[in-house]
């Protein structure tokens, strides 16, 4: 597939060439089922589009049974920049239900496939974007990151995923999950791609009261400027050997290309996994209290108003969303409030307050994505399994901070990859020396 560069330059008259060459490719490979549904119609350069961003005139639902039926009125945010880019959302990628999950199994329209190895998940939520961009039938896709969602299905994928700064980018439009987590974030082929994708998304939106109101300087990424580059032994150890070889590798390619390598400690990520679980379902459970069978999508007609409720609700959400709701609504119930909810956000204060001593002695910090390559289906027995698999993604949430997930070694066919994590705002180093990695590792 040509990259996203190659494609600005292309003149109107091949775009739409392309266009129909993209909807023949993606046609003959359907059973990965990464596209929901694609729309040929819009003007500019395709984009694979998550379904849980609104587009104008799209059916948008979350990969949701309870969405069935909605239709967006407004374009979010990103949307409106990706068209005044002369870019168009061209498909909806699938997902998770409601960005829930780490595999993209827990779709209404079922699971996606990894293009790589058909046996295995493509990762999650974000799981039809990436295999869309890995499988070549998008030239970029956008993927929204709450706790990983981004980087760890591009990992899975073989493909480049980058999770912005909090506040970044708009999250107007983004369908809520946890609002103090989300971003929206580029999928594709390589980090120049990204760099161009995130240049055209970022920056304030006064329609988002999260949206930082920063000076955004188009990033170009330099690849020759020499970082310092953290490592973090006590963090790798739990890798599957597929994961450390990688590891040692990028490390081996950064010190070769001039970078200084020192060893940091962080604290151990499993305080990571309860404050992050406490915080997202708290606020999924309130973010999808709106989905009542009155504003939104499917109703299920009862008696009463409560019973009616209770049937939409019952019938429109799938097990992991129907856990996280019960979940959450507990950990902000009156008495469990103080020892998880205000607990958790305790936890998130400590972890950001490390993560800005860590930075006080380097530029990035080099971390695994997942502790192993794509999984097999059903692999994750329990959801608590799937879980403490995001252990290497959330911290970045909880922190706010920004990082980018990109291929680095391949083990037994799949490939294998890795994250830069950067200072907040300071997506340039990031890009730096994401762009220095991939050329190391390209060789
Ligand atoms: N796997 C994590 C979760 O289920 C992250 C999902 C995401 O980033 N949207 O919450």
């Amino acid at each position: 597939m040509i990259t996203l560069k190659e494609a600005l330059n292309l003149p109107k008259e091949e775009l739409a060439e392309l266009k129909k060459d993209i909807a023949a490719k993606a046609e003959a490979k359907k059973e990965l089922n990464a596209y929901i549904a694609m729309d040929e119609s819009g003007e500019g350069v395709p984009i694979a589009i998550k379904d849980n961003i609104q587009v104008d005139g799209w059916e948008v639902t979350c990969a949701s049974k309870i969405l069935q039926g909605y239709v967006a009125p407004y374009d979010a945010t990103v949307i409106t920049k990706l068209r005044a880019a002369g870019l168009a959302p061209y498909g909806r990628t699938n997902m998770d239900e409601f960005a829930m999950g780490s595999t993209t199994e827990s779709s209404y329209y079922g699971k996606t496939l990894n293009p790589h190895d058909p046996n295995r998940v493509p990762g999650g939520s974000s799981g039809g974007s990436a295999a869309a961009v890995a499988a070549g039938i998008a030239i970029a896709a956008l993927g929204s990151d709450t706790g990983g969602s981004i980087r760890q299905p591009a990992a899975f994928c073989g493909i480049v995923g980058m999770k912005p700064t909090y506040g970044r980018v708009s999250r107007y439009g983004l369908a809520a999950y946890g609002s103090s987590l989300d971003q929206i974030g580029p999928m594709t082929q390589n980090v120049e791609d990204a760099a161009i994708l995130y240049n055209i998304i970022a920056g304030f939106d006064p329609k988002d009261s999260t949206s930082a109101q920063k000076e955004h300087t188009p990033i170009t990424p330099d690849p020759d400027r020499k970082l310092t580059i953290g490592i973090v032994p006590n963090y790798i150890k739990d890798a599957s050997a597929a994961v450390q070889k990688a590891y040692d590798k990028a490390i081996a390619a950064l010190k070769a290309a001039g970078h200084e390598i020192v060893e940091v400690e962080l604290m151990d990520a499993k305080y990571d996994i309860a404050a992050y679980y406490i915080t997202a379902m708290a606020e999924a459970s309130t973010n999808l209290s709106r989905y009542d069978g009155v504003r939104y999508g499917r109703r299920v007609e009862a008696g009463g108003l409560k019973d009616m409720y209770r049937a939409t609700r019952s019938e429109g959400f799938g097990e992991e969303v129907k856990r996280r709701i019960l979940l959450g609504t507990f950990v902000l119930s009156s008495g469990y409030y103080d020892a998880y909810y205000i607990k958790a956000q305790r936890a998130r204060h400590v972890i950001k307050e490390e993560y800005a001593k860590v930075f006080e002695k380097v530029d990035l910090i080099l971390s695994p994505v997942a502790p192993d390559v794509a999984y097999e289906f059903g692999a994750m027995k329990t959801p608590l399994e799937m879980y403490l698999s995001d252990v290497y993604t959330i911290g970045v949430n909880l922190a706010g901070l920004p990082a980018i997930s990109l291929p680095v070694d391949e083990h037994n066919g799949l490939p294998v990859g890795l994250q830069f994590i950067g200072k907040a705002f300071d997506e340039q180093t990031v890009f730096d020396g994401a762009s220095s990695l991939e050329r190391a590792v390209k060789g």
